[in-house]
């Protein structure tokens, strides 16, 4: 065993190095593929350098439990459809949070083993973060799927609860630090497991791509939490990566939505966006056929395809590829615009497109193609609302007021394709669909997109 600890520190350092080009790997679609290979490789690499690295180890539970995740980790990886994704990273995140309480408890509670004061602080941080990324995790996923509603908890109770569960779990954590009160840590882990519902509950649907990210940047943390706890150096290094990486992507996203953090977390839109729902049935609006899209898009010099989480959810990527293509065939300028936090994950609508083999120089995000919309004769709206919201520009007194949007409402024409005038995510109206030059085009993404196939190569130009 000796002997293979110095072998061990060389695979670690190896295994770090395959993560860190993991993660520049995933920042580019044309690199992600790679990115993902070189996760595997170090993952693999991490858990046979530990396997062997135990000492003591009851090897049937661990080849037992190896073989359990594995069989349900490629089952759940070969039946998860897209639209699933955001919950069950959501879900993936809860596991470490588990993880990261359930070694901790061991730890706390393995006779013979004592600990010093750092070691005591690497717990009771570990633990607690780990116990509120578990339930707040939890929750997300339970919004996300709509096993649970998107409504935020809401009353005047609801900061003074929060303040109270906080400052209960840092005392208790701060006994257990003291005097290594066994009971404490019980109890700091209980009221930590209570605070993280407290904690997204009040948090709107419009806010969850945030907060999906920061509960990756925790349970990152976490898992750096447990290395500590473990005195293992890879799952410091592969913890520090998820929760450095997760806390830029919070950072990142909450800038293209023109929030802080603290916003987001603590008294955002989210916790209005569903009470400011217009009732949409009084404002006319114009709608038509598929048949009529395909004629006025064929006609047109350039058009800009803006696809949302209704394109997701209708599976329509491959037909919006084939529309593109038509429409190219037909000498129309065709490209597409990204919104930053379109659909319900980072990075969601790429996903998609690459899935679809949409060409990337195709695919423009918000800040490169804004400025375009004004000189585009016909913008088509495929299943987004929120992201392209004049409210969010235009009226101050909107919950989303200040959020970066793709300025669809200043093409030439409009098209929008949903199946009824229903709000998006943030539950809220959007004036876009009620301007003189939008067309409605009603109906499932997918059917409608492939119907306006038909009508592009049928029509001429
Ligand atoms: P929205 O949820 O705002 O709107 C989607 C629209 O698609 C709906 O209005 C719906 O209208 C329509 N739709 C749904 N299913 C279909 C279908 N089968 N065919 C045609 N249309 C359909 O989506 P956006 O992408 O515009 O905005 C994303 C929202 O989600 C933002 O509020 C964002 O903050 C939030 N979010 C984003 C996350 C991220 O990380 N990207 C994560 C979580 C939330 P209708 O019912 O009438 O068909």
């Amino acid at each position: 065993m000796q002997n293979f600890a110095q072998y061990a520190d060389w695979a670690y350092l190896i295994g770090a190095v395959l993560f860190i080009l993991t993660l520049r790997g995933l920042s580019s679609p044309m690199s992600a593929v790679m990115g993902n290979r070189y996760g595997m490789m170090g993952m693999g690499l991490a858990v046979v350098t530990t396997f062997f690295l135990a000492s003591n180890a009851n090897v049937v539970m661990i080849l037992g439990a190896m073989v359990l995740g594995a069989i349900i980790g490629i089952y759940r990886a070969r039946t998860v459809p897209m639209t699933q994704m955001p919950e069950t990273v959501a879900m993936m995140h809860s596991l470490v949070g588990l993880a990261a309480v359930l070694i901790a408890l061991a730890a706390v509670f393995h006779q013979g083993m004592t600990h010093d004061t750092v070691h005591r602080f690497e717990l009771f941080v570990g633990c607690f973060v780990g116990a509120i990324t578990f339930t707040a995790s939890v929750i997300a996923w339970g919004k996300l799927s709509a096993k649970l509603g998107a409504r935020p908890l809401k009353g005047v109770w609801v900061k003074p609860v929060q303040a109270l569960l906080f400052l209960l779990m840092l005392a208790l954590g701060g006994e257990y630090f003291v005097s290594e009160n066994v009971q404490a840590f019980i109890g700091m882990t209980g009221v930590a497991l209570v605070f993280g519902y407290f904690w997204i509950a009040p948090i709107g649907g419009g806010d969850m791509p945030v907060v999906v990210s920061l509960l990756n940047s925790l349970s990152g943390w976490a898992a750096a939490g447990i290395g500590f706890t473990l005195n293992n150096s890879m799952l410091i290094i592969a913890g520090s990566l998820v929760g450095s990486s997760g806390a830029i992507l919070s950072y990142i996203m909450c800038r293209a939505m023109n929030r802080s953090l603290l916003n987001v977390l603590f008294g955002g839109f989210g916790q209005t966006a569903t009470v400011d729902v217009v009732d949409a049935g009084e404002r006319s609006h114009r709608a038509g056929s598929p048949d009529d899209a395909a004629f006025l898009m064929a006609n047109a010099d350039s058009v800009i395809i803006v696809p949302g989480y209704g394109m997701a959810q209708a599976r329509a990527q491959n037909a919006v590829k084939e529309l593109a293509d038509a429409l190219k065939s037909k000498g129309v300028r065709t490209r597409y615009a990204i919104h930053p936090v379109a659909g319900r994950m980072p990075g969601h609508m790429n996903v998609l497109l690459a899935e679809a083999d949409v060409s990337y120089e195709e695919v423009f995000e918000m800040e490169s193609i804004n400025s375009d919309f004004a000189a585009t004769d016909v913008v088509l709206v495929i299943g987004a609302n929120d992201v392209v919201n004049p409210a969010a520009k235009d009226n101050p007194a909107s919950p989303i007021y200040g959020m970066p949007i793709l300025e669809a409402s200043r093409a030439r024409t409009i098209l929008v394709i949903k199946r009824s005038m229903a709000t998006g995510y943030a539950g809220l109206d959007n004036d876009l669909f009620y301007l003189d030059k939008t067309m409605m085009v009603f109906g499932d993404a997918k059917k409608v997109v492939e119907d306006m196939v038909k009508g592009v190569l049928g029509g001429g130009h």
